[in-house]
């Protein structure tokens, strides 16, 4: 017999490699995603040396592998996160803008969510942080597969609280009398409701006590890890942090860099993430995936209180007005900070430039967690586990980018990404620091930019050029294909309507819902207790 080639043997020895390692060895992994609200690609130190804020965080990358070339689903908050959790873009799950507080829907009953699919496969689910995907009825997340919610409804400043702190306009505190809910203060501060906190259906706190949060948080995901260990079951915990969309609290202590709030609330979340890992290490290092990154990019219009998006600055748009941050489809409204932690199977002080989204964390978790896909749907995710391993640097050949908000028509795709290329239908600016708006300007032929050259987003390829015409005809064929098939998916169709009668309210009989409070502080020690409901 003749003895085989070392070249036959090594590709053997690889495909047995790829079909044996990951199931036989990590079993079920538990999960824990950490997903930060308007933080920048420049917030965090390892992406940007300027940045001094996030040492946890940057420990974090050099133990797991940073993904530098992340992005999220959309550029703001509820579109991003149902994205995360249904692996559906917005055109295809419904969620397309962000909800109110009057909302009557949520993420559309139809999509099945990444908890609910973990949970049929065994799991222990949880959420904290939080939630805006709809809070009235079945759209809480204790009915989207969540065994265990402990957080607010929608973002933090969509509500008044007793120490509003930073903020820009300053907003006032929640009234106490009725006397005072007559007070004329601007339109863009919420005022009449105070913000509650929710123990799973329970309100536990109205207004919820902001510079408490961070330590209930980690206080809750400690509970809900430890719980879960116990109980011998996989867990997987949804993380959705207030940090870091404006401020709204007294950080404990303003760091020596001199970024000030910002800095000091940047510090504030990177020690919380710190606390995170420390107490999934704690039941079992290798156990447990971490994947830390964020909803979208900063929000500029909040000025000094907005993060950084270190090298993506959008220049065209600014040259043009307008932010090209948070609710934009430039690089510096979803690109974001990626770090994935899983001690012996991710590897350690690794750096990826595979084009990976928040939509591949659905289809990778439900492959790691050996779970199957729900049917009769289309994803735009990928299951990215090989490129998590260290065995491929391939993500997205192609990668849409939809408007959230900023100008054009919204849930619209209006930006593609191939390869290195970034082509733009349309452009458009959100809300600057100095109170200007880029005006939706549609492109057809679109503006093509080369990422490989110009990370800034400056100067659109000459459409005369060589490249231009080499690389137009396979993106408008990339792009047609990605409208024919959204066309052709079951999509589904959220309820944007409004009624005040659905309003989280602790107490209506108080001005802005406020529980008693000597109540409050009594309900606040005994979060232990789920089922009752202690504050109607
Ligand atoms: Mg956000």
């Amino acid at each position: 017999m003749r003895t085989p080639s070392p070249w036959a043997v090594l590709v053997l020895t690889m495909v047995l490699v790829e079909l044996w390692v990951p199931r036989e060895v990590y079993g079920q992994p538990n999960f824990i995603v950490i997903l930060a609200d308007d933080v920048g690609w420049g917030d965090l130190g390892a992406n940007w040396a300027e940045t001094k804020e996030t040492p946890h965080l940057d420990q974090l990358a050099a133990e797991g592998t940073r993904f530098v070339d992340f992005h999220s689903a959309a550029s703001t908050c509820s579109p991003s996160r149902a994205s995360l959790l249904t692996g559906r873009l917005g055109v295809r799950n419904g969620v397309t803008h962000n909800f109110a507080i009057t909302s009557v829907g949520g993420l559309p009953l139809n999509e099945t969510t990444l908890a609910e699919v973990l949970q049929e496969a065994g799991y222990s689910t949880g959420a904290i942080g939080k939630w805006h995907l709809g809070h009235h009825g079945l759209h809480h997340p204790n009915s989207r597969g969540f065994d265990y919610y402990f957080g607010i409804p929608y973002s933090h400043d969509m509500g008044c609280t007793d120490t509003p702190g930073y903020n820009l306009p300053p907003c006032p505190s929640c009234p106490r009398h009725s006397a005072d809910a007559s007070r004329v203060v601007r339109k863009d501060c919420y005022t009449d409701i105070a913000l509650p906190l929710f123990e799973n259906v329970t309100i536990i706190q109205q207004p919820v006590t902001l510079s408490s949060l961070a330590t209930h948080y980690v206080e809750a995901a400690a509970r809900f890890i430890r719980h879960a260990s116990d109980s011998g079951r996989p867990f997987f915990l949804y993380v959705a942090l207030a940090h870091m969309h404006v401020p709204l609290w007294d950080p404990p202590a303003a760091p020596s860099s001199g970024r000030g709030i910002y800095g000091a609330s940047l510090s504030e979340m990177d020690a919380l993430v710190g606390q995170i890992k420390q107490v999934a290490d704690s039941h079992g290092k290798g156990n447990t995936l971490l994947w830390f990154t964020g909803d979208n990019g900063p929000w500029a219009q909040k000025c000094e209180l907005a993060g950084r998006v270190g090298p993506f600055v959008g220049a065209w748009q600014r040259q043009r007005g307008g932010s090209s941050a948070k609710q934009t489809t430039w690089e510096g409204g979803h690109r974001v900070p990626a770090l994935v932690y899983w001690p012996g199977h991710v590897p350690a002080k690794r750096t990826s430039r595979a084009l990976l989204s928040t939509l591949d964390i659905f289809p990778t978790l439900v492959a790691l967690a050996g779970a199957v896909l729900p049917p009769n749907r289309r994803f735009d995710g990928l299951d990215v586990s090989p490129v998590l391993f260290g065995w491929s640097d391939e993500g997205h050949k192609v990668l849409l980018h939809p408007n959230s908000g900023a100008a054009g028509k919204v849930g619209e795709i209006e930006t593609l990404r191939l390869s290195q290329y970034k082509a733009f239908y349309t452009t458009g600016g959100a809300m600057a620091c100095d109170g200007s708006i880029g005006p939706a300007e549609h492109h057809q032929p679109p503006l093509i930019f080369n990422l490989d050259r110009d990370m800034q987003e400056q100067e659109p390829l000459d459409v005369a050029s060589r490249e231009y015409q080499a690389v137009l005809p396979v993106i408008s064929r990339a792009y047609a294909q990605a409208l024919e098939d959204i066309a052709a998916d079951n999509v589904s169709v959220a309820d944007y309507s409004k009624d005040p009668a659905v309003i989280p309210c602790c107490n209506a009989q108080h001005v802005a819902c406020r529980c008693h409070a000597a109540l409050a502080a009594t309900l606040e020690l005994h979060t232990e207790r789920r089922t009752t409901r202690l504050c109607l």
